[in-house]
């Protein structure tokens, strides 16, 4: 069993990107297309709607990113950082440090545009605002279709898959997939639907490990992104509920000191090791340096025997106010 898996974890990782800090190896998706096996998230938070004076610091991290080597670029229509995200991009290939082919972009469908008709147009407002011609995965970014005010209004996501279904056929977008979406949506989307996701983004870290999702999606050959993948682990962002482990845990320190690396990374190299796709955000250029800077070292077994013992089941995105959607996933 262990050596099975073993060869299919090897299988299923596939040709290698070229990048100044060295290769980042991909994922072979369900539907034949490569995925790069980490990449930069580009959220800025629960910020008002307004926009801060630091408009160019998403930019400025996506440039620093492919500078370091990342080719994959995690986004989302909500965010309102696509165009950053793609002003960044569209300079860099400018420049000839990469080409658009070489790049994985990532972006998002919000809830007040699920539906049959309303697809077509968020994404192509999506890729306006990026000045992309396709992204590389669309996704369902949650199975809820509500209104911009709030309201639920009653579309199946099924109808909505179908609408992305038809993106891909288009080309608009080489891969889709879904975001929080719980096993048995999944289970019913993939009995009810001639297309699978070939992508499931959901929270994955030391405190929410997610071991049977992840489990199911490799049985279903779905490749999974992990969002939040610091968790609760620096105690600004921590909920004074959050389990531990923080950032200046001892265990976590000596693990780090082991491999000259810090906890963040230590963070993130158990989620490589368990085939997640890591997503983290900064805008601090040298975290976007260190964050990628991970595939030189391997944890033993008692190190992520240890990792696995923080997993609580703790979840720090719970959007509990939409909690009476039919389709609510938690
Ligand atoms: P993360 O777990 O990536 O944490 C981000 C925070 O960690 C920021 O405050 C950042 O600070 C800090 N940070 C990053 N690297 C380091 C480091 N090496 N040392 C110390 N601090 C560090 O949280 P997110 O919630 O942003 O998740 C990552 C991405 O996942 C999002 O940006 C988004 O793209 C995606 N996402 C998707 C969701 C979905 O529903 N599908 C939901 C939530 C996230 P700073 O920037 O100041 O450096």
């Amino acid at each position: 069993m262990f050596v099975h898996n073993f060869f299919m974890v090897i299988l299923s990782l596939s040709a290698t990107v070229a990048s100044p800090s060295g290769p980042i190896q991909t994922f072979k998706l369900n539907d034949g297309r490569e995925m790069p096996r980490f990449g930069l998230g580009t959220w800025l938070g629960f910020i008002s709607t307004v926009r801060t004076n630091k408009s160019e610091e998403v930019e400025n991290a996506v440039k620093w990113a492919i500078d370091a080597g990342y080719r994959h670029i995690d986004t989302a229509s909500i965010y309102d950082t696509e165009d950053q995200v793609g002003n960044a991009i569209n300079k860099k290939i400018a420049e000839g440090v990469v080409k658009r082919e070489d790049l994985f972009v990532t972006t998002k469908l919000w809830n007040d545009a699920h539906g049959r008709y309303r697809v077509l147009p968020a994404l192509e407002n999506s890729l306006k605002k990026l000045n992309l011609d396709y992204v590389d995965m669309y996704l369902i970014h949650w199975p809820i279709a509500q209104y911009l005010n709030g309201t639920f209004y009653d579309v199946d996501y099924l109808e909505t898959w179908e609408a992305m279904i038809a993106m891909q056929k288009k080309g608009l977008a080489k891969s889709i997939g879904v975001s929080n979406f719980n096993k048995a949506m999944l289970e019913r989307l993939i009995s009810k639907s001639t297309v699978k996701p070939a992508n499931l983004q959901v929270e994955i870290n030391l405190n929410l490990q997610q071991p049977e999702l992840i489990e199911f999606c490799k049985q279903q050959n779905i490749v999974v992104t992990g969002y939040t993948p610091f968790g609760s682990l620096f105690p600004n962002r921590a909920r004074s509920d959050a389990p531990p482990p923080r950032a200046d845990d001892p265990a976590l320190i000596d693990i780090a000191n082991k491999y000259n690396k810090t906890v963040p990374q230590i963070a993130l190299r158990y989620l490589v090791e368990l085939n997640i796709v890591p997503i983290p955000k900064t805008v601090t250029k040298s975290r976007v340096e260190q964050n990628i800077d991970i595939f030189d070292f391997k944890l033993t077994q008692e190190e992520r025997n240890l990792l696995k013992s923080y997993d609580k089941n703790y979840r720090t995105i719970e959007p509990k106010m939409w909690e009476d959607s039919p389709y609510y996933p938690f």
